[in-house]
C-alpha cells in the first residue's frame, strides 16, 4: 500500500521534472497565451490521469492517489485557467478508469480542492514562505481526500490505517513537488540570466568579445562552406582618451553608451554590433560585398560625425570614428585572416588622418 503511493511520488517528481525541462524556456513567452494555457492545462490533466492509473485500489470502486498534485501546482505557480482545464480533464478521465459512485464523488472532491486552493493561494499570496504554503496546501488536500475516503469506504478499520499512510506519503509528495517546481524555476531563471549577462557588455548592453568570438567562428565557417560573402568592420573612436582627460571618466562612459546607440541605429538589422573592448567596436555583416560594406561603414561614420554628444546640459562635443574593413572574398581570399586585415585597415585610417573608412 505504502509502496503504491510511493510510486505516485516517483511519478510526480519525474513528470514535473520532465515538464519543467521541456516547457520552462517557452513558458516565459506564452504563459498567458491560449497555446500556453492549453499546454499547461493538458499536461496537468495527463499527469492526473497517469497518477490515477497507478493508484491504490482501496475497495472495488474506490481508488486513492495523488491526483490533486497537478491542480495544486498549477494554481500555485501558473494560474487558475490551466488549473481548471486540468481539473475538468481529471474529473472526466476518472470515469475512464471506472464508472461508479467514487467517480461521481470525485467531481465534488476536485471542485472543493480547486476552490480551496484558490482561496489558500490568495490568502497566502503575500504572507508566508514557501514551506507554509506547501504545508497548508497539502494538509488541506489530505483532509479533503481523507473525508471523501471515509464517506466512500465507511469502514473505519480500513480507513484509519490507510489515512495515516496517505497523510505521510501525500505530504512528502506534495511538499516535494512544490519545492521541486520552485527550485527548477529559480535555477532556470538564474541560468538564462547568466547566459544573457555573459554575452553582453555591462556598460553599453552591446554583445561582448566572448559573443563576438562565438558568432565570428560560426559565421565565417558557414560563409566558407556556402561560398557566400562576409564583411567585418573594426571601429575605433578618435582621440577618445582626451574626453576622459578633459571631462572625466564618467563622461567618457556616457559617450561610449551614446556611441553604441548611434552605431546600432546605423547598422539596424543589417548586421551585428559588438563592443570589442575600451572604445573599440566591431560589426559583422553577413552577405555583404565591398560596396555594400563601404556604404554601411560610411553611414556609421557620417552619423557619428553629425551627432552632438551631450555631456551635460551646457556641454556638447563632436566626435569622429575611424573604420577598417575586410571583405571576403573581395579584399581577402580567406576568412581566417579577416580580423588582422580589418585591424590593419583601421590602422591605415588612423594614419591617414582619422574619421575615414579604409579597406
Ligand atoms: P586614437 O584616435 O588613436 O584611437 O586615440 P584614442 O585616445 O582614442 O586611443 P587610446 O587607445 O590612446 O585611448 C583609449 C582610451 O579609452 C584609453 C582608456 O582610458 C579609454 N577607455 C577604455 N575603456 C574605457 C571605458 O570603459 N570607459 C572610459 N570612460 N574610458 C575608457
Ligand atoms: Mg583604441
Ligand atoms: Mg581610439
Amino acid at each position: 500500500m505504502a509502496a503504491d503511493l510511493f510510486i505516485n511520488i516517483c511519478i510526480v517528481v519525474t513528470l514535473v521534472f520532465l515538464y519543467m525541462k521541456l516547457r520552462w524556456r517557452s513558458a516565459y513567452e506564452d504563459a498567458y497565451s491560449l497555446k500556453g494555457v492549453l499546454i499547461d492545462g493538458l499536461s496537468g490533466g495527463l499527469m492526473g490521469y497517469i497518477l490515477m492509473i497507478f493508484s491504490i485500489q482501496v475497495t472495488d470502486e474506490t481508488i486513492l492517489d495523488l491526483r490533486y498534485v497537478p491542480i495544486m501546482l498549477l494554481i500555485l505557480f501558473v494560474g487558475k485557467t490551466p488549473a481548471s482545464i486540468s481539473s475538468v480533464l481529471i474529473i472526466s478521465s476518472r470515469f475512464l478508469i471506472s464508472v461508479n459512485r467514487s467517480a461521481v464523488y470525485s467531481i465534488f472532491m476536485i471542485l472543493i480542492l480547486f476552490i480551496g486552493y484558490s482561496i489558500i493561494e490568495k490568502l497566502l499570496a503575500h504572507h508566508g514562505d514557501l514551506m507554509t504554503k506547501a504545508l497548508t496546501l497539502t494538509f488541506f488536500s489530505n483532509a479533503v481526500v481523507t473525508y471523501f475516503l471515509a464517506v466512500l469506504v465507511a469502514d473505519l478499520s480500513v480507513v484509519g490505517p490507510l489515512a495515516v499512510t496517505y497523510w505521510l506519503i501525500s505530504t512528502l509528495g506534495g511538499v516535494s513537488a512544490i519545492f521541486l517546481v520552485d527550485y527548477l524555476k529559480k535555477s532556470e531563471y538564474l541560468f538564462s540570466k547568466y547566459e544573457t549577462e555573459s554575452s553582453r557588455d555591462f556598460l553599453t548592453g552591446l554583445y561582448n568579445v566572448r559573443r563576438f568570438d562565438e558568432l565570428w567562428l560560426m559565421t565565417s565557417e558557414k560563409v566558407k562552406r556556402t561560398q557566400g560573402s562576409l564583411a567585418l568592420l573594426m571601429l575605433d573612436i578618435d582621440h577618445f582618451k582626451s574626453i576622459n582627460d578633459t571631462y572625466g571618466h564618467a563622461s567618457g562612459d556616457s559617450v561610449l553608451i551614446e556611441m553604441s546607440r548611434i552605431i546600432e541605429a546605423a547598422v539596424g538589422n543589417e548586421g551585428t554590433v559588438f563592443r570589442k573592448g575600451g572604445e573599440e567596436f566591431t560589426v559583422i555583416l553577413n552577405g555583404y560585398d565591398r560596396s555594400g560594406a563601404l556604404s554601411l561603414a560610411e553611414r556609421i561614420r557620417q552619423s557619428v560625425e553629425d551627432t552632438a554628444f551631450s555631456l551635460s546640459e551646457e556641454t556638447t562635443i563632436r566626435m569622429t570614428i575611424s573604420i577598417g574593413a575586410a571583405v571576403y572574398p573581395e579584399t581577402i581570399n580567406e576568412t581566417k585572416g579577416m580580423i588582422e586585415k580589418a585591424d590593419a585597415a583601421l590602422y591605415e585610417s588612423k594614419n591617414a588622418g582619422r574619421n575615414r573608412v579604409s579597406f
